[in-house]
């Protein structure tokens, strides 16, 4: 026993495990986030309420079963720290634990029930590259272990919106911020109820157009889900 706490104290400080929210290392063994940063995270309950705040945002914009977003996004706090880790430090552990929060809400609120497919939003491809993953995608793999409901990878595609595009029609305007986006198996997700996932809900524009896509394919009904909700 005390040859193991050796040797858990020796790694330690070798590799340092430090609480990914505020830099302590109260940390107990495995842990990302330290009990008080656990405690600070601004949870909404969307999932448990109809006619959330997130489901507003698509009110007449696109037919959704139900909407969700974990957290309340706000600047210079812990929230935006952990997406910044997911997104800009290469941190997909943070990414991958807030997506097992967001998939045992889920579970708990029984008003995302019968979902076939998670879906995680696509970035541009050479965005992708350059960040070396998406961000949602590593959301989905953590609302997968929490769920068991299955990743669909590449079922939708994001294309930048061409000169020819941007000049079209008013009712159109979403392709203009959001690209264009293409469902090469489509086939498979025919008939399917999809989860559509996404780091930080904003405007809504660019879940509107990839949602409108995923819409098109015959039978698909469609929910959404996301990690933060920011209000304008
Ligand atoms: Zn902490």
């Amino acid at each position: 026993m005390l040859l193991k706490h050796i040797i858990s104290d020796a790694f330690h400080i070798f590799y340092p495990h430090t609480c990914n929210g505020c830099g302590s290392d109260l940390l107990f063994k495995n842990q990302l986030l330290c009990i008080r940063c656990i405690s600070e995270l601004p949870h909404t309950n969307f999932a448990f309420h109809e006619n959330n705040l997130v489901e507003k945002i698509f009110i007449g914009r696109l037919k959704l079963r139900a909407a969700h977003s974990q957290f309340y996004f706000a600047k210079n706090e812990l929230i935006q720290h952990l997406i910044h880790q997911l997104k800009y430090n290469g941190n997909k552990e943070i990414g991958f634990y807030l997506g097992e929060i967001i998939g045992d809400t889920l579970l708990k609120s029984g008003r995302f029930s019968a979902i076939d497919y998670l879906i995680p939003l696509p970035l541009y491809a050479d965005k992708e590259f350059k960040r070396g993953y998406n961000q949602a995608e590593i959301i989905c793999n953590g609302m997968h272990k929490a769920t068991q409901i299955p990743v669909f990878i590449n079922g939708v595609i994001r294309q930048r919106a061409t000169e020819t595009q941007t000049r079209k029609h008013r009712a159109e305007r979403w392709e203009n911020v959001a690209g264009s986006f293409i469902v090469p198996k489509a086939f498979d997700l025919r008939g399917k109820h999809l989860l559509l996932v996404d780091d930080v809900i904003t405007t809504g524009a660019t879940l509107e157009a990839c949602g409108h896509t995923l819409l098109h394919i015959e039978g698909t009904s469609l929910s959404i889900a996301a990690l933060a909700h920011a209000s304008k």
